[in-house]
């Protein structure tokens, strides 16, 4: 073997003879544990697969033959396999400030919603099936009643998410029509969701009124022919407009929809079933408000600041709703037996609005008070310090939290939480980014966010509960 480098050939045939048998290491007592929790298969394609790496490493130079002992390979096969069989999907720590992160799943769902899925995951369910008459059902029935009750709606339907509603409603109420929106609401709100791009999926043709800033009501006015089916809203979510501008409010659509005989359809995004600012968060309108300004058929999404999963809510005339629920599409999009049980669960702790704020997660998360994350980084401040080591400094500090999910973007929350910077006088190759890495690797990986060379972990979403788990994975790796 004249092309191996590192060893000589002799000498590398030896060092490859000491690979032993995986037969004989399989026996081995070292792999009794191993094969007992993952199966004979796995752990002999684990333990191949370690094999193959060593001779690897063997023909660099890179391997001795203590990796070939039964405890060294048991070791790395565990790890292996510990990697390999952990599921996809996983819980981790949101430390980022953004209380309805998007890529973390948005609303945490209160124990309530998780009992109902918990009962309906194991058992048979009315989902379409009428207990009163014993005939076949609607599923949306089980939650019509409550929808319309908390937004003064006259009927509902729910599908998989909003983006699913307002494609939805397009495609029931204005295919192959018009249907007129100002240009300052011809939003993007990430993750390919483009009003245009929906509007042009769901057959119906864009009017675009207005300018970037400015629209009045007598753009909408002179733009309304026999082809329009639809006057529409879309609430900016992701961003604000200041300055010059001017938006024509619902209130003042809604009577010239009426007048010329078309309906008005808004998408709320966030779809807020209460005010918020009565516990100090930023005024955002309510489905009822929006609903009570003369909206036919309003959209919102389940997972957003209602707090409850993932779903698209559609309510409004009974007309419309009716029409919208007769679409094709509407089978396609529908919602599964487990969100119509954490959704009815969630919108029931609305009925009793003195306890919302404590029961309903998001709404606890969202109003937490910085002194309880202030208290709680002063806590944990010593297993980071300890688990990061004296070349990172960390500090308690203040900073803010933000809603996310595109609801109000400006306002921000006061919060409090642990910030890790490079120790003064350490400057050998340390970066925060080394101490991003790690928490993220750690058993529940703890997501924190990088600004200003440093890590900024908002204690915000760390609820007291999970603070001892939070800690103690800490100082395991320490
Ligand atoms: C978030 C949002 C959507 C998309 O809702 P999903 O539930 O994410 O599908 C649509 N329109 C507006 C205005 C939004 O804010």
């Amino acid at each position: 073997m004249s092309d191996v480098t590192g060893k000589d050939g002799g000498e590398l045939r030896a060092l490859m003879a000491r690979v032993p048998s995986v037969e004989r290491v399989l026996a081995s007592q070292a792999f009794e544990a191993i094969i007992a929790e993952y199966g004979r298969t796995h752990t002999l394609s684990a333990l191949r697969a370690t094999l193959d790496t060593w001779r690897t490493d063997a023909q660099a130079g890179r391997a001795s033959v203590d990796g070939l002992a039964d405890a060294a390979l048991a070791h790395a096969v565990d790890a292996t396999l510990a990697k390999r069989m952990r599921s996809h999907v996983r819980s981790v720590f949101n430390l980022t400030g953004t209380v309805l992160h998007t890529n973390l799943g948005r609303a945490l769902l209160p124990d309530e919603a998780v009992r109902a899925v918990a009962e309906i995951l194991t058992r048979p369910a009315n989902l379409e099936f009428d207990l009163d008459t014993g005939a076949r059902g609607d599923r949306d029935d089980l939650i019509n009643g409550l929808i319309c009750e908390l937004t003064g709606a006259e009927a509902a339907t729910a599908v998989n998410n909003n983006a699913a509603a307002v494609l939805l409603t397009l495609s029931a109420l204005a295919s192959r029509k018009e249907v007129i929106v100002s240009r300052g609401e011809l939003v993007e709100i990430g993750g390919a969701f483009r009003i245009p791009d929906i509007m042009s999926r769901a057959g119906a043709k864009l009017r675009e009124v207005g300018t970037t800033n400015r629209t009045h009501l007598k753009d909408y006015d002179e733009a309304i022919n026999p082809k329009t089916a639809l006057l529409m809203k879309v609430h900016c979510s992701n961003y604000a407009m200041s300055g010059f501008t001017k938006e024509v409010t619902l209130a003042e659509l809604a009577p010239l929809a009426k007048a010329r005989g078309l309906p008005v359809a808004v998408d709320l995004g966030s779809g807020t079933l209460v005010d918020l600012a009565q516990w100090g968060l930023p005024r955002e309108a309510t489905v009822r408000e929006t609903v009570a300004a003369g909206a036919d058929v309003v959209t919102f999404s389940g997972d957003k600041l209602l707090g409850g999963p993932q779903a698209g809510l559609i309510v409004g005339r009974r007309e419309f709703i009716a029409k919208i629920k007769k679409h094709p599409l509407k089978r396609a999009l529908r919602v599964g037996k487990l969100t119509l049980a954490a959704l009815e669960a969630v919108l029931r702790l609305y009925r009793t609005p003195e306890t919302l704020r404590e029961r309903l997660t998001t709404l606890r998360l969202l109003t937490r008070p910085a002194d309880a994350m202030r208290v709680a980084a002063e806590r944990i401040r010593p297993a980071l310090q300890c688990m990061t080591g004296d070349e990172f400094a960390i500090s308690a500090e203040p900073m803010f939290s933000q809603i996310g999910s595109g609801a109000l973007p400006v306002d921000v929350l006061p919060s409090y939480g642990l910030v890790v910077r490079l120790a003064s006088g350490k400057r050998a190759g340390g970066h925060p980014n080394r101490i991003e890495k790690r928490l993220r690797e750690l058993p529940r990986p703890v997501l924190g966010r990088i600004a200003d060379g440093a890590l900024w972990l908002d204690l915000r979403c760390l609820e007291e509960a999970d603070e001892a788990a939070f800690i103690a994975q800490l100082e395991a790796r320490a």
